[in-house]
């Protein structure tokens, strides 16, 4: 009897055992195959749609902003986001939406793109632009022109109706005039706050006798990313550079894979910053790489570039991304950065810092 307990007891131990170790078996390998690096993407369904805009990046501070300035800025890129979204609801692309949306924000004074751009050392508007697509990285940018009302339309001429990618100058200005897009007098750019921006540092720097580095300065630029109905992204950026720039310099964002890049396999960007920076950095590239080599989501990858990559090489700025699913992140290394972003039953606007 005893004998039979025994043995009926080992048996039992081992069948215990068997179980258990069975069950860790289980977990660990669930934990493998369950737990993908890219949890956003697993666990989130795709939005309908989706729509994320940037105004530019720099010192905002709230207790620099007054309850009008606060509602200018809030109340255009409200009217940006809702210029995309009607676009986007409606079925149109997401080429239209970031197109239509940009020509707000570059009509807007508040921006450093289009009318309200900053001035050249020279006193001068010269303006970039870029766009690029998620289905079959089509893409197109401008770059240093002065009479084109809407730079951004001049970035999709040269996407849809030449071969090449990118055109500055007076080549530019020349291509956007027989595309027929609409040609302003150089005038028509020019607002008072830039000019009187422009005067500042030019009298700093003639107290100085050297170059002045502006601390506190303001990335006005504008981008958007729209996701439309059929699955596809398209991001855009447009700008007037930097205040004071000379030589004809130009910064990130008219160059694809520095101020702005869209693949549908990961996503779309539009950068604001110090453009030399992004440029070296590769920044709208490197976020869409790391979430193609490194299985990254697009907050993972978009906040490790902005806020580890660029803060430890003392590169300023921000950016704006969005998944093919509609999965959106907007970091910035600034006081603040103008953004905001819009899907079916969600919207945000943001000025300063929200952590
Ligand atoms: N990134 C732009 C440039 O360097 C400036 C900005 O974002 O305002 O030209």
């Amino acid at each position: 009897m005893l004998a039979i307990n025994t043995k009926a007891m080992k048996n039992l131990y081992f069948f215990s055992l068997l179980v258990l170790m069975s069950f860790i078996a289980c977990e660990n390998s669930d934990k493998v195959v369950t737990t993908p690096i890219n949890s956003e993407k697993a666990i989130q369904k795709k939005a309908e749609y989706a729509m994320v805009i940037h105004g530019g990046a720099g010192t905002i501070l709230k207790e620099n902003m007054t309850d009008e300035k606060y509602k200018e800025y809030y109340d255009a890129l409200d009217s940006a986001l809702k210029i995309g979204e009607k676009i986007l609801k409606d079925g149109g692309t997401s080429l239209d939406a970031i197109e239509k949306t940009i020509h707000f924000m570059e009509d807007s004074p508040l921006f450093n793109s289009g009318k309200g751009a900053v001035f050249t050392h020279d006193g001068k508007n010269e303006l970039d632009a870029s766009v690029m697509l998620g289905n079959g990285r089509k893409a197109g940018a401008i770059g240093g022109v002065t009479n084109v009302k809407h730079p951004i339309s001049g970035a999709i001429a040269v996407m849809e109706k030449s071969d090449h990618v990118m055109m500055v100058g007076k080549g530019a200005e020349e291509f956007c005039k027989l595309n027929g897009l609409e040609i302003v007098d150089p005038s028509y750019f020019r607002t008072e706050r830039r000019w009187n921006s422009l005067q500042k540092i030019l009298e700093k720097e003639k107290d100085m006798g050297a170059l002045y580095e502006n601390p506190d300065y303001k990335y006005g630029t504008v981008g958007a990313v729209a996701l439309d109905k059929s699955g596809n992204i398209a991001a855009g950026t447009s700008t007037g550079g930097m205040t004071n720039k000379r030589y004809n310099r130009i910064g990130d964002s008219p160059i694809i894979g520095a101020g702005t890049y869209a693949d549908n396999n990961t996503c779309g960007v539009s950068c604001t910053g110090h453009g030399e920076f992004f440029i070296r950095y590769a920044v709208a590239y490197d976020v869409a790489a790391r979430m193609e080599y490194k299985n990254e989501s697009v907050a993972e990858a978009a906040e490790y570039v902005i806020n580890k990559k660029l803060v430890d090489a003392k590169g300023s700025g921000g950016l704006i991304a969005l998944d093919a699913y509609g999965n959106v992140s907007m970091p910035f290394n600034t006081p603040g950065m103008y953004r905001g972003y819009i899907k079916p039953d969600e919207k945000m606007i943001e000025m300063y810092e929200s952590k």
